[in-house]
């Protein structure tokens, strides 16, 4: 079997990182999760972390290979979260990629569930795009993992050619529809500075959609 030995300093980080998220109000109840891509594999919240209302410790991180599979431990009674595998594809479809934020807050749950796109609105500026992703598709004929392994992969892989080749890009970010935001940065300080960026930038977009009237 497939072993790797835990990474402490990214648990560690992850931790802290999940802590002050939380204090911010960037992860709420609903969903969510962080990992981080080291020299040995993949750490990750676990499941139900987010149900726990992210009280999350060093036990709460688990490891996992590139393809998104848990790496044995022997004292763990942890599960991977549902989103384990998108984590896994957004590492390979960004080499330069070392965290990914997924999070089901706020403002940006909004602009998510409308399907808005963030374009232009000031605080995301810098970011480039913001699109919603998955919209348009009709969502009753997959389940939930369906959605997630054999739609979201194409619209990412090609949002993500694009997005990548821009110049100094420290992250890349996405709403997937009616599921939140993810924040794929090559530095964690960088991605929770954009996750409140696009948190504002999202509270710009679902006013200004809603006092236009097209929600
Ligand atoms: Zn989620």
């Amino acid at each position: 079997m497939n072993r790797l030995r835990p990474n402490p300093s990214l648990r560690h980080d992850i931790v802290q990182a999940v802590s002050r998220l939380k204090r911010e109000g960037l992860l709420d109840g609903t969903g969510g999760a962080l990992s981080m891509l080291g020299s040995t594999g993949i750490s990750i919240t676990a499941g139900g972390s987010a149900r726990r209302f992210w009280r999350v410790g060093h036990r709460d991180v688990l490891e996992m290979n590139a393809s998104g599979h848990l790496l044995k431990e022997a004292e763990s009674r942890r599960r991977l979260p549902l989103g384990a595998g998108t984590h896994a594809m957004l590492y390979s479809l960004w080499p330069a990629a070392r965290v990914v934020i997924h999070s089901h807050a706020g403002y940006a749950f909004l602009a998510s569930a409308f399907g808005l796109s963030l374009t232009g609105e000031p605080p995301v500026r810098p970011m480039g795009q913001v699109p919603c992703l998955g919209t348009g598709l009709n969502r009753s004929i997959v389940t939930r993992e369906d959605w997630d392994y054999q739609i979201l992969p194409g619209q990412l892989r090609s949002f993500f050619e694009s997005a990548a080749t821009e110049n100094r890009k420290a992250s890349i970010s996405f709403l997937e529809f009616e599921h939140g935001s993810y924040v794929v940065g090559t530095k964690l300080s960088t991605a929770i500075t954009d996750l409140a960026l696009l948190e504002s930038g999202a509270r710009v977009a679902v006013l200004r959609a809603q006092l236009n009237g097209n929600v």
